[in-house]
């Protein structure tokens, strides 16, 4: 095992038959955790999602076997039997698994069930969280996912379920009580969540952030209105995987872009919400 880039510390080893499920934050590679790295550096196999960034997985030991389960072969996303199986049958192999996902392994990741699925086979797992694209995406895009002048609430929704539909949520509820709204996998069923939310009471005029491949190269951000996002977003061709984000923290990107500052721009109005 390689510590060369870990602080000194007591840091976790990882046992041969585990499997640990960590998150490998939106993109960027400085986005991981220390936890994150230490597992790369001693990993057998590393397991992980067609969303983790190559450096990141550069990270990984020399000799390990990687495992692409976003590209395998063409075909379209694994059956979530299909990961956990492999998971399993690696640990029983005696291998130290480490399963790399995006963003934050429990949120909208299917962590939970593969950790349950590996439980069920007897084979133990240690949790690694990471940050996840609804916040450290957004923050990548300037915007605060709550802010003291907006909101003291926000509601984290996936667009879609398994079956690819809107999720029967009770959209209404949702645009009454949650001034800010954070949606993951939200691009598909853009128009329809949209509409639902206006039929309850948003306003058409009300700010919406589109963040497509948020802390990579790729970012790109879309500013528009709840009742123009899906429209523009299909002009723009702003697709999957982003985060949209509906509500009035979105106004703060034009004070808090700090990437635009990074890039050497000025620094603008830092009170936009006036
Ligand atoms: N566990 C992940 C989410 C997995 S669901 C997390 O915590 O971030 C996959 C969805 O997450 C994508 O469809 C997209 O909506 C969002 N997502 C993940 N990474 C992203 C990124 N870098 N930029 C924008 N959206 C991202």
């Amino acid at each position: 095992m390689s510590d060369t880039f870990l602080p000194s510390g007591d840091w976790p080893r990882m046992l041969p038959g585990w499997v640990w499920l960590v998150g490998a934050g939106p993109g960027d590679p400085g986005l991981v955790t220390l936890h994150a790295l230490n597992a790369l550096h001693q990993a057998d196999v590393v397991v992980h999602d067609a969303l983790v960034a190559p450096a990141i997985l550069d990270w990984a030991r020399p000799d390990a076997e990687m495992v692409d389960m976003g590209k395998r072969g063409g075909r379209s996303s694994p059956k979530q039997g299909e990961i956990s199986d492999l998971l399993v049958s690696l640990a029983k192999e005696g291998k130290r698994v480490l399963r790399l996902k995006g963003g934050d392994p429990f949120v909208f990741g299917r962590g939970g069930e593969e950790a349950q699925d590996c439980l069920r086979a007897g084979v133990p797992v240690r949790i690694v969280p990471g940050i996840s694209a609804g916040i450290g995406g957004l923050a990548y895009a300037g915007i605060p996912v709550t802010h003291g002048a907006v909101n003291s609430a926000v509601t984290f929704v996936t667009g879609h379920d398994a079956g690819g539909d809107t999720p029967p949520l009770d959209w209404a509820a949702i645009a009454r009580a949650s001034p800010v709204i954070v949606i993951y996998m939200g691009m598909r069923n853009l128009g329809e969540i949209a509409a639902r939310l206006m039929d309850a009471g948003r306003a058409p005029d009300e700010p919406v952030a589109l963040v497509q491949s948020a802390a990579t190269p790729d970012q790109r951000v879309l500013e528009t209105t709840l009742g123009q996002a899906a429209a523009d977003a299909a002009a723009a061709g702003v697709g999957a995987p982003a985060i949209v984000c509906i509500g009035r923290t979105v106004l703060l990107r034009q004070a808090l872009d700090w990437q635009a500052l990074a890039a050497g721009g000025p620094i603008g109005n830092p009170d936009p919400l006036g």
